[in-house]
């Protein structure tokens, strides 16, 4: 059953570039083949401490990746996806997840505190408490005004440090987009019995721009292109994880799959076998990283 969740705009994918399209799926493949190679890290006891994986949001790193460059990001504990779309090493956050010393962190941070200066990455690592890396962004942009971007979960939003820092951004128009990573849950438990109110119309009610939409990769690229011209603003975005909240179990299939959805859409756009050699691209890619050979949970 289709989802009220999953609505999008028709025909967005048709107003951008084959390329940028291909773009899109490409770190969107990346991510999901990357992380192919932690669950079978995990399944084979190679890996046995908690991960947070981010396969099946990938779309909402891919497209932002594509629309801020020279930025600095405060990503939340689940951050796999955004380092690598922005061109993080596969490599060293694999080391990162193994322990070794050539990791993002020298092995230490793991999976939920992922953190990399250099090579034109500017990322802040998340300490564990929920939603506090968005007050420190917004310190951050206040005190250099640079580009920057926010990451936090639906069940962050409701810390309450969060929303006075939405308030505080827009009282100094500090540079910022917000991105809420929306999947209606905050561990195991629905929005509807937590709250009654939403993040977009707290934004709203402190002036910043918001949107509200699912997580299909063009419809954000052009919301997102709105917003940052606006900024600070916030992208409410509503997604569908493939994993439990931690780990990689499951409860069995996903409400939806954007990268099959992206597939379907890139078949209709007439990129369907572009859309394949760039998925298989991306699978080498990673299977090289990971030392073996990857295919994913469909
Ligand atoms: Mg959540």
């Amino acid at each position: 059953m289709r989802s009220e969740r999953l609505n999008v705009p028709v025909g967005v994918s048709g107003q951008f570039s084959a390329e940028i399209s291909l773009q899109l799926f490409h770190r969107m493949s990346r991510v999901r083949y990357f992380e192919a190679g932690i669950v079978d890290a995990i399944n084979k006891k190679e890996l046995s401490y908690p991960v947070y994986l981010s396969s099946g949001p990938e779309a909402l790193a891919a497209a932002p990746s594509l629309l801020l460059e020279d930025c600095q990001i405060f990503a939340q504990h689940r951050a796999h996806d955004l380092y690598l779309c922005i061109g993080g090493s596969p490599e060293r956050l694999r080391d990162e997840l193994l322990g070794r010393e050539s990791g993002t962190s020298q092995g230490r941070a793991g999976s939920n505190c992922l953190q990399y200066h250099g090579n034109g990455i500017n990322m802040y690592g998340h300490h564990g408490l929920i939603g506090e890396n968005v007050p420190q962004g917004v310190g951050a942009a206040l005190g250099n005004k640079k580009q920057t971007l926010c990451v936090f979960g639906d069940g962050s939003a409701e810390e309450d440090y969060l929303p006075p820092s939405l308030g505080f951004a827009a009282t100094h128009k500090l540079p910022i987009l917000f991105v809420c990573v929306d999947n209606d849950l905050s561990i195991l438990t629905p929005t509807e019995v937590r709250r009654n109110w939403s993040i977009r119309a707290v934004a709203e009610s402190f002036g910043l721009p918001a949107v509200d939409l699912a997580d299909d990769p063009w419809a954000l690229l052009q919301a997102g292109q709105g917003l940052i011209g606006q900024q600070p603003a916030l992208l409410n975005c509503r997604v569908c994880r493939s994993y439990w909240h931690v780990g990689a179990g499951d409860d069995g299939a996903p409400e939806w799959d954007r990268l099959q959805l992206v597939r379907n859409e890139l078949k209709a756009l007439g990129l369907e076998s572009q859309a394949a050699e760039t998925e298989i691209m991306a699978q080498h890619e990673m299977e090289i990283v990971w030392d073996r050979k990857l295919l994913l949970k469909r």
